[in-house]
This record gives C-alpha cells, structure tokens and sequence, in this order.
C-alpha cells in the first residue's frame, strides 16, 4: 500500500520559484568581467532564467540535451544553472582550467549542443572550435553587444551575444513537471585518475544533496546570511551553494574572475558575506593578504574550506588572528559533492585549542541521508576505532551510481556500495579521516603507510613550502616512501633536517627511504598535487639507485 500523501516531483525549477516567492528581495551580487558590480534579486533571476529557456528553445536546445558553460561564477553562468534544467535539458559544466585537448574531449563526449562562454575563455573556445564542431552549434558570449569579442569559429556555429538574445525573448515560459529523476546536471571529474569521466546529477539528487548539505551541522545556511562560494560553479556545482542559497533564501555573491586575497578580502567585506566556501589555497592567498595588510575581515563568521585537507595553519590564523571559523568538509564530483563535515558532537564542545584543531583535521561526520563505511584490502568491513585505515565506500541517493555513458550501476562494488578512491579512518563518534588516495597509500612489506601523514607531518617543518610523498617500488619491501620537498623561497634544505621532524611522530618503518629536494611539484587544474606526474617520474627511485 502506498501513502496517500502529494507526490510533486523534487524539481530545481521549485527551489528557485520558492525564492522567488519568498524571497523575492533578497540580493544577488555580481563581480562582472569589466570589474563593475551587478545587483539583483532572487526574484529577477527566476524572471530572466524564464527568458533564458525561450533562448535556449530558439536555439533548438530540447528535453534531455547538453548545455555547456565555460564561466566563472556570475549572474549570467546563474540563469543557465537554473534554465537548463528547469526546461529538462542538462547544465553541463565544464572546467575551463583542464587542458584545451580535455575540454574538446569532454565537450564531444557530452556531444553540448550550444556553449555559454565568458569573455575570458573566447580565445580557448575559438582554438578548439575545429574539434568541437560535430557537436556545437551555437556559441553564446556571456556579455553585452559593446563587449563582444571578434572570434573566429568553425563553419555551422555561430556566434551570439547573451544579452542581445534574453532582451529580444519573452519570459511568458511556464516551468513544466517531470519526472524527478530526470537528468538535470553533467560534471566531469578533474581527471586525476585517467580521462575525465562524467557524472549525471538528476534533479532528485541535486534536491536531497542540497537539503542536507543546507543543515545545521554542515553549511548551517539561513536566509539572514550572506554567502560567496568562491569555490567555482565550473567545479561541481560550487558545492550546491547556488542552489542552497535560493532554497534558504539567502544573498549570494558571486566573485567572477579574482579569486586572489586582495580581491577577496575587499569583497567579503564591501558585501558584508557572513560565510564563504573554497579550496585551501584561496585561504592560504587570503590569510597571506590579510597578514601583509593589516586588513580585518568585518562581517565574515565561517569559511568552510574543502577539496583537499585542511592545513591546520589555516584553522588555528583564521580563528587567533580574525575570529573566523574554519570549517572542514569531504565529498567528490561522485557525491554532488558534500559527503561529510565536521561539526562538533556534545562530546568535542569544550575542547582545549590545541585539541579542537586536531579535531577539525579530521573530514568529518557524514552527511544524514548517504552512509560510508570502510573495508580491508578483501573488502571485510573494518572497525570504527580511529586507528584502523581501508577503502572508503560510500552508498546513498546523491552518490553516483554509473559514469555519463555508461550502464546504471557499472560504478559500483558488487554490494551496491561505491568506492571513492580514498583511504580513511572513521572513529567511535563516526569522524571520517582521509589518511590517503587509494592509488597513493604505500604498501611496504604487505602494511600500509599514510603518504598524507608524512606530508603533513614534513610540511611542519620551517623551511619546508610544500612536501609530496610517493611509493616508489623496492626490490625488498615491494615500495617504500620517498619524499620530496620545495623549499621556502630563500631557505636552503638540508635532506637530514626534514627527517629530524618524524623523530617520535611516526613508527621507524615508516620513515622516508631518501628526501629529494625539488624546486617545484606538479599540480592538477583543480590545485591538487599530481602525484600521477610523480609516480611516473619517481617510481623506479629506489631500483634505479641501486643498480
Ligand atoms: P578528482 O577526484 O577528479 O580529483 P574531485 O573534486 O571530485 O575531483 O575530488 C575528490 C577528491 O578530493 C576526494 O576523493 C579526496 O581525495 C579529495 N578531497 C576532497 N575533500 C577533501 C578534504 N577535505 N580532505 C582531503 N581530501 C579531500
């Protein structure tokens, strides 16, 4: 028997039609690419993404078709977050800082029928447009007629200006029902695993994610606040913040280009943001800014930081030199992407500082609604103790279960769940660590070494800027760590002084075989370490010493 309660589908179109109701005054704010600011409300955006769905009509764009953007986050990259799927069609958004042979792959692989580019990207657009050409047929530039950029493309794709197009529309266009498990956004994983591969949001995911991550015990969002993901919307979904903000009602500032601490610093507070989200290095930029300057940050309380781990600098400046509170969240392209974040139990309430910032190290709780778990090498569940490392497998509604392209379920472990590639400890309260990638863990004489323990535990020394630990094979032990570490600019390293810094941290066997000190180490599009580049560069270290 089955209840008898309403069954309205769990759209995105509602969750903007409810802010546009109920928070219809309610600002959103825009750094454009000319450097002015462009203000609006939440009920203007429900308005022009009406329009924008008779564009896309035009531009023959029907149910289920690929949308792509190249755009940073703004008001124009806003109304086709929301058109797309609000007409049935995909946003698929694609990161622009990949490699241009990336994006053309990606492009094709979506086959996007039209692309909305900001001013920044129409040269990458142009250089690729050869290549692209099977699949788009309408380039639209993300600016006004005085703006628009001269740009060759190929022949069968044309050229247009997004305000030319949403002026001439009619915003007479009526938000339609469908089923909720209708595809509503593409994103393609950064690719540190072999070719991007893409994962296939639906609008029922996309609104059970963002009703979770919006909790009390993550994002903690109300309509009173101020929010600016700096994390970019190409990167998945700016974590639901463009979602989440319309859902609760609150403004939402979009930073455009500048991401560096100069320019964040002047728009945290110029916009009175209560709360930001992004990836560790934009902190990093912003503490550095903030340091050198003097400057204060006015009215902003919480940044969540995520993406990669939490630097415990980060968490001990933020809270000593601004009284901001840093905020420590995990997910993945695979999980929309929130999965856990780390909110204090009653038991982590009265901490000493010291001890509240190792516990904020940790990635955190998971998220009501998915379930993790971890496992052993034969896929035996392990205890949650805290000390106990394995594969961490994740399972639930916004956790994805196939590839875009791909058979439903063909991502998944025979039981149902999905392995994310992480190795993590979870501890008798249910705080998730990240201890390595699966593909990094290094496996000496049958045990496992964190490479994240030693790096961190490398990083505290002075002079060290940033350290990557790789497993290189080893005739005796199969591999064994080796180090390598960038030196603070000015600062000569001394391969035996960075070792002094695991005395009594680590067990013996776990120390680095050899320190290699390097001027700089790779990084992927998303600012994560390559360790794929180092792998392949370093990974016959040992054997090659030896001969
Ligand atoms: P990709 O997997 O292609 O690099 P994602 O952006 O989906 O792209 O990255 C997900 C991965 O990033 C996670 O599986 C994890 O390894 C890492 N990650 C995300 N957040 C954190 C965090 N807070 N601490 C450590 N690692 C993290």
């Amino acid at each position: 028997m089955f209840g008898l309660m309403q069954s309205r589908g769990l759209l995105i179109s509602s969750i903007l039609t409810h802010a546009a109701r109920h928070h219809a005054g309610t600002e959103v704010v825009s750094r454009t690419h000319e450097g002015t600011t462009h203000r609006y409300t939440w009920a203007d955006v429900e308005r022009r993404s009406r329009g924008l769905v008779r564009v896309l009509q035009k531009l023959g764009v029907g149910m289920h078709d690929r949308v792509g953007t190249l755009a940073w986050n703004g008001y124009r990259h806003l109304e086709v977050y929301y058109a797309a799927p609000g007409m049935g069609a995909i946003c698929h958004t694609i990161n622009p800082r990949l490699h241009p042979d990336d994006i053309a792959y990606i492009v094709n692989h979506a086959a996007d029928c039209v692309l909305f580019v900001d001013m920044s990207f129409a040269s990458l657009v142009s250089g690729i447009a050869e290549r692209i050409a099977g699949s788009v047929r309408h380039v639209v530039m993300l600016t006004d007629a005085a703006n628009m950029p001269d740009i060759a493309l190929a022949p069968g794709m044309t050229l247009h200006c997004y305000d030319d197009l949403l002026a001439a529309a009619d915003e007479d266009f009526a938000w339609p029902e469908f089923d909720e498990n209708t595809a509503s956004a593409l994103c393609y994983t950064s690719g540190t695993t072999g070719r991007p591969k893409g994962v296939l949001y639906s609008h029922r995911s996309t609104f059970l994610h963002v009703y979770a991550a919006s909790m009390p015990d993550v994002l903690c969002l109300r309509a009173s606040d101020r929010i600016l993901p700096v994390v970019p919307m190409f990167h998945v979904n700016a974590w639901g913040i463009p979602y989440a903000t319309a859902l609760l009602g609150a403004a939402l500032i979009l930073p455009g280009r500048h991401l560096d601490g100069a320019s964040m610093a002047d728009l945290l507070n110029s916009e009175r943001v209560t709360m930001s989200a992004g990836v560790p290095t934009v902190w990093l930029g912003l503490l550095q800014h903030l340091r050198a300057t003097g400057q204060k940050l006015t009215t902003t309380q919480r940044i969540m930081t995520g993406g990669s781990a939490a630097p415990p600098l980060l968490i001990e400046a933020f809270r000593d030199e601004q009284g901001v509170r840093i905020e420590h969240g995990w997910g993945m392209t695979e999980l929309s992407p929130v999965g856990t974040y780390n909110a204090p139990k009653a038991a982590q309430v009265g901490l000493g500082k010291d001890e509240a910032v190792r516990h904020m190290l940790k990635q955190g709780r998971i998220l009501p609604g998915i379930d993790m778990k971890i496992v052993d090498g034969d896929g035996k569940e392990l205890p949650w103790d805290g000390v106990s490392f394995g594969d961490l497998l994740v399972r639930g509604p916004w956790v994805a279960g196939a590839y875009f392209g791909d058979a439903p379920g063909s991502a998944l472990e025979p039981d149902g769940w999905f392995a994310t590639g992480d190795v993590a400890t979870i501890d008798p309260d249910g705080f998730m660590e990240i201890t390595d990638r699966s593909k990094d863990v290094i496996k000496s004489g049958g045990e496992w070494i964190s490479s994240i323990q030693l790096e961190n535990i490398a990083v505290s020394h002075p002079d060290v800027a940033e350290a990557a630990v790789i497993a290189a094979l080893h005739p005796k032990w199969d591999e064994r760590p080796l180090l390598l570490v960038v030196a603070r600019p000015g600062c000569a390293l001394d391969p035996r002084s960075v070792l002094s810094v695991y005395d009594g941290q680590v067990a013996k066997w776990w120390l680095p075989d050899e320190v290699l000190v390097v001027d700089e180490l790779p990084h992927t599009a998303t600012g994560k370490l390559q360790k794929t580049t180092l792998r392949t560069r370093y990974r016959n270290h040992y054997l090659d010493s030896q001969r």
